[in-house]
C-alpha cells in the first residue's frame, strides 16, 4: 500500500462537455493506497502539478493524432522520471537496498505486448518493454535476461542502479526494516489511451514494493494482471497489492466481462474492483473502445487524472 501521509482533499475539475463519443480519451494513475489527507499543501500541489503535466502531454499528443501506443509510452516515461512516483527515478528499494524495476505495455490493435521484470540499469523500463514487444520474438524478459536484451538496444538510455536512489525511499526502507512493518510503501504509474484511429493501448511501470524479497514480481509486468489492452473492449492499467491483482487477473477480467458478459466498462470495472478484490487492494484506470473512462479504487485514494477529446479534464487523489 502506498503509505504517503497527506492532509488535504482531492482536486477534481469538472468532467464531460460535448455530446457523443469523444474522438480520443486517456487516463493516468500514480499509485493507489493509504494516502492520508494530512498532506502539506505544497506536497499535494506537487502531485497535482506532476499529474497535470503528464496528462496534458498525453492529451496534446492524442489531440494531434498520435497513436495510443506512442502516448502511453511517452506519458509513462514522464512519470518514470518523476521522483514522486514509485517507478523509474522514484522507485522503492528492495530488501537488499537496490532497485528492481518492472514494466509492461500492450497494443490493443494486435494484442502485441512486451514486459520486463527485475530491470536494474534502464532509465525508462517502459521503453524496454516496448522494445521487447517490437524487437524480440518474445513477450517477457526477467532480471539478467532483461538486462542482456537491453544491451542489444543501442538507443536505450542506461544508468547506474544508484540513479534510482532517493532519500524518501531510503527512509521508507529503513522504517520497514527497523520496525518490521507489514504494510509497505508501494505505488505504480500507468496510462491508458484511445487514439483518433480507434486504437487502444495500456502501459504500467513500477518499482514494486518496499523491501520486496529477492526476485519478487508483482502484477505490473504481468500482462492480463496489471496491464491489458484489446481494441474490442478496453485498455486497463492497475495499481495495488500485486499478489491479489495476479490471482484475479484483474486487467483481463475487466476486458473479459465486457467481451463475454456484455458489460459496460463502468460495470466491469466496478464489479472487479469492488466485488472480486478486497477492500484496500488498490485500483484501476481504464478506457473503453468508445472512449468511456473508468478510474475505480477500493483503497483510501489513488493518484489519477483523465482527459478526452470532448473537453473532459479530471485530476484527483481521494474520492
Ligand atoms: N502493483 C504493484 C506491485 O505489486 C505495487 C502498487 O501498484 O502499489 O508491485
Amino acid at each position: 500500500m502506498l503509505l504517503v501521509l497527506f492532509a488535504a482533499s482531492c482536486a477534481a475539475t469538472p468532467g464531460p462537455t460535448g455530446g457523443g463519443a469523444p474522438p480520443w480519451a486517456m487516463a493516468i494513475h500514480g499509485g493507489a493506497g493509504v494516502i492520508s489527507k494530512d498532506l502539506p499543501a505544497e506536497v499535494r500541489e506537487g502531485y497535482f502539478a506532476s499529474l497535470t503535466a503528464a496528462r496534458d502531454l498525453g492529451a496534446r499528443m492524442l489531440g494531434e493524432g498520435a497513436s495510443a501506443l506512442d502516448v502511453v509510452e511517452a506519458v509513462v516515461r514522464e512519470l518514470e522520471d518523476d521522483p514522486r512516483f514509485n517507478a523509474g527515478r522514484g522507485a522503492v528499494y528492495t530488501a537488499e537496498a537496490t532497485h528492481e524495476l518492472d514494466a509492461s505495455i500492450m497494443d490493443g490493435r494486435t494484442l502485441a505486448c512486451g514486459a520486463v521484470t527485475g530491470a536494474r540499469t534502464v532509465r525508462h523500463p517502459i521503453s524496454l518493454a516496448r522494445r521487447v514487444m517490437e524487437r524480440s520474438r518474445h513477450v517477457f524478459f526477467s532480471g539478467d535476461g532483461a538486462e542482456a536484451f537491453a544491451d542489444t538496444q543501442a538507443d536505450l538510455e542506461r544508468v547506474e542502479n544508484t540513479f534510482f536512489d532517493t532519500d524518501h525511499r531510503r527512509e521508507a526502507l529503513e522504517r520497514v526494516l527497523a520496525e518490521r512493518q507489514e504494510v509497505r510503501e508501494r505505488g505504480t504509474v500507468g496510462c491508458v489511451a484511445l487514439d483518433q484511429a480507434g486504437h487502444l493501448a495500456a502501459a504500467t511501470s513500477t518499482g514494486g514494493m518496499t523491501a520486496k524479497e529477492f526476485g519478487r514480481i508483482g502484477d505490473s509486468p504481468v500482462v492480463g494482471a496489471g496491464c491489458y489492452a484489446n481494441d474490442a473492449t478496453c485498455a486497463v492499467s492497475c495499481t495495488g497489492s500485486g499478489e491479489e491483482f495476479i490471482r484475479h487477473c484483474v486487467a483481463y477480467a475487466i476486458s473479459a466481462r465486457m467481451e463475454h458478459g456484455g458489460q459496460s466498462l463502468a460495470e466491469a470495472a466496478h464489479a472487479v474492483v469492488h466485488e472480486t478484490l478486497a477492500p484496500d487492494d488498490g485500483g484501476i484506470i481504464a478506457v473503453s473502445h468508445t472512449g468511456e473512462i473508468a478510474m475505480v479504487f477500493n483503497s483510501k485514494g489513488m493518484f489519477r487524472a483523465a482527459a478526452d477529446g470532448n473537453g473532459r479534464r479530471e485530476l484527483a487523489i481521494w474520492e
